[in-house]
């Protein structure tokens, strides 16, 4: 039996932030087979909510899945999102929030990035979403996406926060939080010891801090699956994997080889 922790933006969603079916499906099998599996994300809950847990089907019995949401800020078990807990200390002030939405809504970023009013701790916004297929629009909201990030630099380090970028979003959130306050308490959660393996998943460099808090933990067997663009990060006594397809497709392509 393994420990799964899988990043949920371009992991388990296609190039549109849309959920992958089939790779949901992956996952389910993983449960259904006794592995632990958990979601580390930087999405809210109301997203996970609304977006991904209609796809897990209701024979699972889902009450051993961990979630983080919002990178650690939000924390809980099972797919009862009001059961889980927001924890104040992340949570960014109201006036920053509000200088950012400022931002967020001039002229150049109309109908290429908006507000996430889903959050409750950090200030974020995301890409609109084109058709599938649409190049053009996906270039030009990661450029927006650049933008606004350089735009808000000055508000987000004057308030004593920090900025982080991904692939469809922008947030800036508590300097303190990162997804390593999520992996934490999931580790120290599961305390199972036969499940020595742990195997994260994940798209950008930030999520290799996962399979980092699991060998600060004394974990030994830890592999990290890339399914990101360009080159895997790469860190001592943990073992990378890549995918040849970014997005859910690779993780499609990792996960078979898992799934019996
Ligand atoms: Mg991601």
């Amino acid at each position: 039996m393994a420990f799964y922790m899988f990043d949920v933006d371009g992991v388990l969603t296609d190039e549109n932030a849309k959920p992958d079916k089939e790779a949901v499906k992956l996952v389910e099998d993983l449960a259904k087979e006794g592995n632990i599996v958990s979601f580390v994300t930087g999405r809210s809950r109301g997203w996970l909510s609304d977006n991904l847990f209609p796809l897990l089907s209701n024979d699972v019995d889902w009450s051993t899945l961990y979630c983080v949401a919002e990178h650690g800020a939000i924390k809980g078990r099972g797919t009862d999102i009001s059961s889980w807990s927001l924890d104040t200390t992340y949570v960014i002030d109201d006036e920053v929030k509000e200088l950012l939405y400022d931002v967020s809504k001039h002229s150049e970023f109309q109908g290429l990035i908006e507000w996430d009013d889903t959050k409750e701790s950090m200030g974020t916004v995301e890409a609109v979403h084109g058709e599938p297929g649409d190049r053009e629009h996906l270039r030009n909201t990661r450029k927006a996406l650049q933008d606004y990030a350089s735009k808000i630099e000055s508000i987000s380090k004057d308030s004593g926060n920090k900025t982080v970028v991904s692939t469809y979003g922008v947030d800036v959130i508590h300097p303190d939080l990162s997804k390593k306050i999520g992996a934490e308490w999931i580790i120290s959660e599961v305390k199972h010891k036969e499940h020595n393996k742990v195997l994260v998943f994940g798209d950008s460099t930030g999520d290799m801090v996962m399979a980092v808090t699991a060998r600060e933990q004394k974990y030994e067997d830890i592999t990290f699956h890339w399914v990101g663009e360009g080159n895997a990060p790469e860190e001592d006594r943990i073992s990378t994997v890549s995918s040849s397809a970014s997005f859910s497709k690779g993780t499609k392509e990792l996960l078979k080889k898992h799934t019996g």
